[in-house]
């Protein structure tokens, strides 16, 4: 790569999204000496996916030491996998602490944008334009909230509402509420409201595998260590980063490694010590392997649901009526309200904004069926433009916020090329996108997300749209671009 030491032009780039991977472009782009920065977030608060959600029982499973920033530990975590709304002070705190705030547009949408004349041109959900050298799109993967199609949704008289948009008006205490799906998301909500709810039906399509998890709280003398002693919690973040890989992101893309094979006997010893009644036991056995879909990370969910108060209903829905929920066997779950968790459309990524690329290219042509990008980042046709978190990113083995700081680092590097010139354009070209998939699809064969299930990693050809590699060989790949599998042009 040419060296980028002295650039010769000032860049205006605009970043979409002030979520984990936004907020983390302000920050990293002002570091680099680019100050000509606008990040535009539809929502009218920063932390994406932390504020979006904000249902009873939120947290991570991610432990909270590693789901942070490398250059910005957090001696104040309350426990080893924090609640939700601290996740989204963090997020909130650390935006405010690198002044990347005033860069922020909330509640603005981009609704589109197309490329014309060496720049990208952008329009705004308020009716404003904008215009931008190079874009980053940093709008996440799970946000485009997927809403089943159930007979008689709108003929139900209590509250209905998806768990990404939770109704804090409506009065969970002794209530009869039905949760429908029992994704990771259901699981957390299960668990926080069974004590709370009259009565608790969890509509379950398919029986998920749980993984137990103990949350240790973090005394103030071990905060006050972290505090004192940063190189603790760096190597905290190390030590648990190594772990997490050795353990979960090595085993989960080999579907026969002794890894994968230890979760699922982990899984299977959870559920025989904790749920006691055969038919129950049966009921919450999948008929697939462990890690297929999104492991379940719980240590509260068998509990919660052999409490009094809960109902599984393995029933399929049959319609939603005024009163409740019909099951297929006749019966009508009367209910207050029902609690969609029925997860994203997480193919999506930053759709439904209208992308369009040189001469033309139309994203949604391209992205027709499946997403293919070259290592995430790149898209041929689309100069100039780049993704955090996009296609094919290891979103189902490991803390994301250290993947978005590769791939935002390996992006720079691209950057750099771009303001070393009077004017560039960048994009990965159409061979080495090509040859790259074509590795990501044979690769995935071979992982735990291929062995039968449906799950949301899965795109349109069933073929699991994640790194299904070491994350050894992802760090070792980002690294430095190379700019053979990219078209450069002045
Ligand atoms: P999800 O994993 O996609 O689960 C959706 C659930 O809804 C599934 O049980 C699905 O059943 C069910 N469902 C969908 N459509 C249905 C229909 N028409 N009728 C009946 N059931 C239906 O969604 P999620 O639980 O929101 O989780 C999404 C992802 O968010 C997770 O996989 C995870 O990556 C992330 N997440 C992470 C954390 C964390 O702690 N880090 C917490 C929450 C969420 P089937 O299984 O039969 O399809």
């Amino acid at each position: 790569m040419k060296s980028a030491s002295k650039p010769q032009r000032d860049l205006r780039v605009v970043v979409v999204g002030a979520g984990m991977s936004g907020i983390l472009c302000g920050i990293r782009l002002q570091q680099e000496g680019i100050t000509d920065v606008t990040i535009y977030e539809k929502g009218d608060r920063v932390g994406g996916t932390w504020h979006e959600n904000s249902y009873p029982g939120l947290s991570c499973d991610v432990p909270s030491h590693v789901y942070s920033y490398s250059f910005e530990p957090n001696p104040d975590w309350s426990s080893v996998f924090s609640p939700g709304p601290e996740i989204l002070r963090y997020f909130e705190a650390t935006a405010a602490k690198y002044s990347v705030l005033d860069a922020i547009r909330l509640g603005e949408e981009i609704t589109s944008t197309s490329y014309r004349d060496g720049r990208w041109h952008l329009e705004t959900s308020r009716g404003r334009s904008d215009v931008a050298d190079v874009v980053i799109m940093a709008t996440g993967v799970l946000h485009q909230i997927n809403l089943p199609e159930i007979e008689g949704m709108a003929s139900f008289e209590g509250e209905l509402f998806h768990t990404a948009r939770w109704n804090h008006d409506f009065k969970l205490d002794g209530s009869r509420v039905g949760v429908v799906g029992t994704g990771s998301t259901a699981v957390q909500i299960t668990g926080a409201i069974v004590d709370r709810v009259e009565k608790l039906c969890l509509f379950q399509r398919t029986p998920q595998w749980v993984m137990p998890q103990e949350n240790p709280q973090y005394s103030d003398e071990d905060k006050e260590n972290f505090r004192t002693h940063p190189e603790v919690m760096k190597k905290m973040y190390r030590e648990m980063s190594q772990a997490f890989e050795d353990g979960f992101s090595n085993a989960v893309i080999d579907a026969n490694s002794d890894g994968i094979k230890a979760i699922q006997v982990a899984c299977i010893d959870h559920l025989e010590s904790k749920v006691r009644d055969p038919d129950l036991k049966r009921r919450l056995t999948p008929d697939y392997r462990a890690g297929c879909k999104r492991l379940i990370i719980s240590g509260k969910f068998y509990d919660a649901i052999q409490q009094p108060s809960a109902v599984l209903v393995d029933e399929p829905i049959e319609c939603i009526e005024a009163k409740g929920i019909r099951t297929r066997d006749g019966k009508l779950h009367e209910l207050d309200a029902i609690v969609l968790a029925t997860g994203f459309k997480a193919h999506q990524f930053m759709r439904p904004m209208e992308v369009t690329g040189r001469d033309g290219i139309k994203l949604n042509d391209v992205w027709r069926r499946t997403t293919p990008a070259y290592r995430s980042i790149s898209i041929p046709g689309f100069p100039n433009f780049f993704m955090l978190i996009g296609p094919n990113s290891p979103v189902g083995n490991f803390s994301l916020v250290e993947v978005a700081e590769i791939q935002f680092n390996y992006v720079m590097k691209l950057i750099d090329e771009i303001r070393s010139s009077a004017s560039l354009e960048l994009e990965a070209t159409q061979a080495a996108t090509d040859s790259f998939n074509a590795e990501l699809i044979e690769a995935s064969k071979g992982t735990i997300w291929a062995t039968g299930c449906r799950s949301w990693y899965l795109d349109e050809d069933g073929v699991p749209a994640a790194w299904p590699f070491t994350m050894r060989k992802f760090r070792d790949e980002m690294e430095q671009p190379d700019l053979r599998d990219y078209r450069v042009s002045s």
